[in-house]
């Protein structure tokens, strides 16, 4: 019988004061009344210890599993139902890295192939020099959690699909009642009805943002990630952004590198200066909504100053910046800063308009990419807005542009056979 297999039951409260005296009865108490799996891997990452929990969730008992690798008992695979590749696997990756991993959007196969959502947590134990001597692995079954999300994200879809339609009628309406050549209206209609417009619009804008947020949450934003050239797209995007900016008052700026653009990108000196270029697989269109958002917030939170966007990296990352001299952020609000319907309560969020959803948007896009996003900020002087992409080198890049082009070529060849 395996360690776990002994139940404490209840057998008199005088043996259970003696037994909660004993160390390690204590411990077991504990593990095993754990509704959660919990597994202790050794240095090798084979099971040691395996607990009722993990039982129950896997479908493998604690003497099957204890002394069997961990990959062979607890087999992940993806959403599509690829199995986990091991440069992916946490139950590997933890003791390449030593840094503890949460995971919450992987599907455990269990003992009876059925599959099943869960959520894992892996903490290493390091030894004085740092190396993994062991590592405890804590994992739920989340498929009630799911399925509530899926429903919640259903409900917030079509509601808000619905209630555009009605929306765009009344906005639509509006903008007629507004048009001189079609009404003839006196000022003060007109300014009600510019405000009625505004708030139209505000709506109309929620209910995009509520419908892309349902489609992030459940996977289905529709991306198609091809290889983008980071700086050419910025630099297009920041000279399309920067009106908004100036408009207002405030100075612009985009820098490649250490580089300002405009002496990057042309004869300086006689000599060409020849600027890096940082590739990246990613679906344009998407990062567009990324750059957007993240830009229309320095813009609509700076009174004065400045916005800089800018882009640098190295052998392995891409890091852009998002930077604006505004009044900044609490640093109390920065960890929720990218949960849904999150906003900052204060005078200036109080009079401009806003969701609270862009933020959270970016973030579910910038993870589709194995992205990172992040900011930073101090109180009075302004915040930054980072995001990491993984950097591909210009020969992936080739390769995969060269994938790109056959796959489009190979495109009505396959359309024509399906046909
Ligand atoms: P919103 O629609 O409210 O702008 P976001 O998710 O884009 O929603 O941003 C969330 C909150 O973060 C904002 O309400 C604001 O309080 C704060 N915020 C975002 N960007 C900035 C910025 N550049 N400067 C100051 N505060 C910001």
């Amino acid at each position: 019988m395996g360690f776990f297999g002994k139940r404490n039951r209840g057998s008199g409260s005088s043996k259970l004061a003696a037994n909660l005296r004993d160390e390690k009865q204590k411990f077991e108490l504990i593990v095993n009344a754990i509704e959660d799996g919990v597994m202790l891997l050794d240095d090798q990452g084979v099971i040691q210890l395996f607990n009722p929990g993990a039982a129950k969730i896997t479908g493998w008992s604690s003497d099957e599993a204890t002394g069997l690798s961990a990959t062979a008992v607890i087999k992940l695979v993806d959403t599509k139902n690829q199995p986990c590749e091991d440069s992916q696997n946490p139950l590997i990756q933890i003791f390449q890295t030593g840094q503890s991993i949460r995971v919450n959007d992987t599907i455990l196969v269990t003992r009876s192939e059925k599959q099943l959502p869960i959520g894992l947590d892996i903490s290493p134990l390091l030894s004085e020099d740092r190396q993994v001597t062991a590592a405890v692995v804590v994992f739920r079954d989340i498929a009630d959690q799911r399925a509530e999300e899926q429903r919640r994200a259903d409900f917030i879809s079509t509601a808000s699909h619905e209630m555009r339609t009605p929306v765009a009628a009344i906005e639509g309406y509006l903008a007629l009642a507004l048009n001189p050549k079609v009404t003839t209206i006196d000022n003060r209609a007109r300014d009600y009805l510019e405000k009625a417009h505004s708030s139209t619009q505000h709506l109309g804008q929620l209910f995009q943002d509520l419908l892309t947020s349902a489609k992030a949450e459940d996977g289905r934003l529709s991306s198609h990630p091809v290889v983008v050239e980071m700086g050419a797209f910025l630099e297009q995007l920041s000279s399309d952004l920067k009106f908004a900016a100036e408009k207002k008052g405030l100075f612009t700026d985009f820098t490649v590198g250490s580089n300002s653009v405009i002496n990057a990108s042309h004869e300086a000196g006689g000599e060409r200066v020849i600027r890096p270029l940082y590739f990246a697989l990613v679906d344009a269109g998407r990062l567009r909504e990324v750059v957007t958002n993240l830009y229309d917030n320095a813009v609509k939170y700076t009174p004065e100053g400045k916005v800089s966007m800018g882009l640098t990296g190295d052998a392995q990352v891409i890091q852009f910046y998002v930077r604006d001299t505004g009044p900044g952020i609490p640093p109390e609000d920065l960890p929720h800063l990218f949960q849904k319907f999150y906003r900052v309560d204060n005078s200036a969020t109080r009079t401009i308009g806003g969701t609270g959803l862009g933020l959270f948007i970016c973030r579910k896009i910038v993870e589709l990419y194995s992205g990172r996003i992040w900011v930073e900020s101090e109180l009075g002087k302004g915040s930054s807005f980072f995001i990491n992409f993984p950097r591909l080198s210009a020969q992936q890049a080739a390769e995969k542009q060269a994938a790109e082009v056959n796959s489009t070529e190979l495109q009505p060849i396959n359309s024509l056979a399906s046909s």
